[in-house]
């Protein structure tokens, strides 16, 4: 039963490209079919979340990290009467965009990127499904609803949604002009983001051995549960037993978030009374956590940030991939040739037109951020043998010029 604030694909402001109704399906469930069949959702699973890919067979990917957004943010959906099949597609997709290696991988491709436009990650998971997927005979892209889009474009600075804004007037860039919010299936799909990724990464954290159960008596969040775990099941003290102390810590603080989601919400729905989805837009944020979730999950990013994203091992190898995206980067720009040949006639086209850097550069960054984690180091081995790899500094310079 989807509340009156809900999503309601039959209210749907429709594709791009308009396409007859498919028999038994809503035009949701559509677009999450579409994203999970395309090929950028299956390069996540070698798409490193914190820790690198070859790093260890447990740790969370991109792929599974979506798939723990999807079932979170379902569960808190149909609490809330919310529709689940969006926050399905939005939460699969979200991460479409992201590059190999992780933050650090963003990074380092914002840099290169600085001359031409910079790289933005959700803006780049919109260009996934609104450009990159070639699957359809009438149309680039996966031509998903605006209602997905909208989601997936969690953030926008405000340069690039103008560019959207002229490409596509009134479409999804128009939000981030007006101080507009988006659908509260899209608001729930950030929240889960978080709450999904706050309890994995100190799941992996610990297995990893870089945080350790004694370091997370600093989070409240944590030790509270931990406590609770301990005071029912005393045999959890045993060393032995570390692991399932872990695990039920973890799981009693993400039933506590996703109960405390559901009822802040509710209370805040409940005072600003939406009469319909599109309502929403013009209101403030309503999914939210309570003011004491908030701190909780405040401190617990805060000790996940230092203790274990800057942790020195993470610094280091995030270090070293940071350095193999520049010199791929750097490697394209001057030996476009080097790219999968649809790269290269993107390029080439792009390259011969006035404003063509820009336009050029922007597909060797469409090129690197569709690369998983193996595909980006065997690359990198493969034109330093042939001594295609320049120095960073040179190259960016010249284009820059
Ligand atoms: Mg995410």
């Amino acid at each position: 039963m989807l509340a009156v604030y809900a999503s309601d694909p039959a209210a749907s402001r429709g594709r791009r490209f308009a396409q007859p109704p498919a028999p038994g399906r809503t035009e949701y469930q559509r677009d999450r079919d579409r994203i999970v069949h395309c090929s950028a959702f299956r390069r996540l699973v070698y798409k490193t979340q914190v820790f690198l890919n070859h790093e260890g067979d447990l740790f969370r990917t991109r792929l599974t990290h979506s798939l723990e957004v999807a079932q979170l943010g379902r569960s808190i959906a149909r609490s809330l009467g919310l529709n689940e099949d969006l926050v399905e597609a939005i939460a699969l997709a979200h991460d479409l965009g992201h590059t190999p290696f992780g933050h650090a991988g963003q990074d380092a491709l914002n840099e290169c990127m600085a001359p031409f436009g910079g790289f933005e990650h959700n803006l780049q998971s919109l260009r996934v499904v609104d450009q990159l997927e070639e699957r359809y005979p009438q149309f680039d892209g996966l031509n998903l609803t605006f209602e997905t889009r909208e989601g997936i474009l969690k953030h926008c600075s405000r340069v690039h949604a103008e560019e959207l804004e002229a490409g596509e007037p009134g479409g999804v860039g128009q939000r981030f002009l007006q101080d507009g919010q988006p659908s509260l299936e899209a608001q729930l799909c950030n929240l889960a983001d978080e709450i999904a990724y706050n309890a994995h990464d100190i799941d992996d954290g610990v297995r990893s051995g870089l945080i350790t159960l004694e370091q997370l008596q600093q989070v409240a969040l944590f030790d509270d549960f931990k406590r609770q775990a301990l005071a029912e099941f005393a045999h959890l003290q045993e060393p032995a037993a570390g692991r399932r102390l872990l695990y039920d810590s973890i799981r009693r603080m993400l039933s506590a978030q996703v109960e405390d989601v559901i009822g802040a919400t509710l209370g805040a729905l409940k005072k600003a009374a939406p009469h319909s989805a599109n309502e929403v837009r013009q209101m403030p944020p309503l999914v939210q956590f309570g003011e004491d979730m908030k701190l909780k999950s405040q401190g617990l990013k805060h000790f996940l940030l230092h203790q274990l994203y800057r942790h020195p091992k993470v610094l280091h190898t995030t270090g070293q991939a940071r350095r193999v995206l520049r010199s791929l980067f750097d490697a394209y720009l001057a030996h476009p040739r080097e790219m999968q040949p649809r790269f290269v006639a993107r390029f080439e086209a792009l390259h011969a037109a006035s404003d063509g850097s820009r336009g050029a550069a922007r597909v060797i960054a469409d090129y690197i951020a569709g690369m998983t984690d193996r595909f980006a180091t065997r690359e990198h081995e493969r034109l330093m043998k042939l001594d295609l790899l320049v120095e960073p500094s040179r190259s960016m310079a010249v284009e820059a010029t």
